[in-house]
């Protein structure tokens, strides 16, 4: 194999064929690979050039003697690095222990991970010193109105409604970190403070026009009456949970309010999570019309060892339940990327962006995939990721 110098000393032997490349090298090429781009309708076979973390050149046969590495994606989809908008990458307890981005990124394919709200108000600063400038890949938080260390003994919806200002205040000086502010309602949850707390949490969003995510789970309150408190741009997360908050009846006609929120530009989140992903009911609102918008993990410490394991396995869940593999792509990059908004054309691959790569492949063969009720499919394909690649740079598992 010869080293780059050999080759360009080759070529300019040859006759100065060296002088045609590029004035300036890459850092990295993709060659040979099928670009996969379904945030701008892109898919052609081509190459990928990359320089000073941005997307350079995209196209057919990119100089390869004037890279500084080069990455063979030979029967391989090049596609933009995924978004998952539903993670924990939080360090610590309570009940969502998160995990550590980096090494999960790495076999992954995630270059940027949104964290719902393992944190409040009053770890912001050791979310950004521990957590986002410390990771390789990109990282983004909601702030939890209700953290789970509060304490016991104190009156709940007093204890919210004096972490409304903190938290607003947060989410404003951080806004190039933070996305907005997250609660959990469900009887299962926040049990029966849940109404009043989404209550409290509109206000707050509206009063300080930040976006919300809502953790659904188990009725009260029942799906109407949460629909009706989400706004454009607000998240709905554990679309597909099987528990009392379905957004479809037994029947399968979708519940009242829930189209109309979409309409209105709500976003309708998949959130897998340990207990969020049921098979049965993706399927009951896939037939009823309803595919989610964004497909996420909800990954944290104790569900990386299944059901959830990663991005790739949950978006093959949803390529088993007959979604083609360009509308789960697009679910997993461009979509949730224009719902963080904050680095143009994050979630696309286009030359001036961010050249935030990944390289997938779906494997064929049998394949068991298992629900958040323990519920095992057989699948016949699987997405799976060779490379990973954040700001361009490939992304390293920390020894
Ligand atoms: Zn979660």
């Amino acid at each position: 194999m010869m080293t780059r110098r050999q080759i360009v000393a080759g070529l300019a032997a040859a006759g100065g064929a060296a002088a045609q490349a590029p004035e300036r090298p890459f850092d990295l090429l993709i060659r040979n690979g099928e670009v996969r781009d379904p945030g701008r309708g892109f898919r052609a076979r081509a190459d990928v050039g990359i320089r000073e973390g941005r997307v350079a050149a995209i196209g057919p046969s990119l100089p390869a003697a004037n890279a500084r590495d080069v990455v063979d994606a030979r029967g391989l989809y090049v596609t933009p690095g995924l978004v998952d908008l539903h993670t924990h990458v939080y360090f610590g307890g309570g009940s969502v222990p998160g995990i550590d981005a980096d090494p999960v990124a790495a076999r992954s394919g995630v270059t940027t991970w949104v964290d719902a709200g393992s944190f409040a108000h009053d770890n912001v600063a050791g979310f950004r010193r521990y957590i986002v400038d410390r990771s390789q890949v990109r990282v983004y938080g909601f702030v939890y109105l209700y953290p789970a260390n509060r304490d016991p003994q104190a009156d709940a919806v007093k204890y919210v409604r004096a972490a409304m200002r903190p938290t607003a205040e947060a989410v404003k000086a951080n806004r190039e970190m933070l996305l907005g502010v997250k609660v959990q309602i469900g009887a299962n949850m926040n049990g029966r403070f849940s109404p009043e707390f989404l209550k409290i949490a509109r206000e707050l969003c509206d009063e300080h026009k930040l976006k919300l995510m809502v953790h659904v789970s188990d009725a009260p309150p029942e799906v109407p009456q949460i629909m009706e408190q989400m706004r454009a741009g607000d998240i709905i997360t554990h679309s597909y949970t099987g528990h009392g908050t379905s957004l479809a009846e037994a029947a399968g006609k979708l519940k009242a309010g829930v189209a109309e929120a979409r309409g209105r530009g709500v976003v309708f989140d998949l959130g897998h999570g340990l207990g969020s992903f049921n098979f049965a009911e993706a399927r009951k609102c896939l037939d009823a019309g309803f595919p989610v918008d964004t497909i996420s993990s909800d990954i944290y410490q104790r569900n990386i060892e299944g059901p959830v394991y990663d991005m790739p396995t949950t978006m093959s869940k949803l390529l088993y339940l007959g979604m083609s593999f360009d509308e789960v792509l697009a679910r997993s990059t461009a979509r949730p990327a224009k719902v963080i908004d904050r680095v143009e054309g994050m979630g696309t691959l286009q030359v001036g962006g961010p050249a935030d790569v990944a390289l997938l492949t779906i494997e064929d063969g049998q394949f068991q995939l298992v629900d958040s009720q323990r519920n095992a499919v057989t699948a016949k394909q699987r997405i799976a990721c060779r490379l990973t690649i954040c700001k361009g740079r490939r992304v390293q598992a920390p020894l």
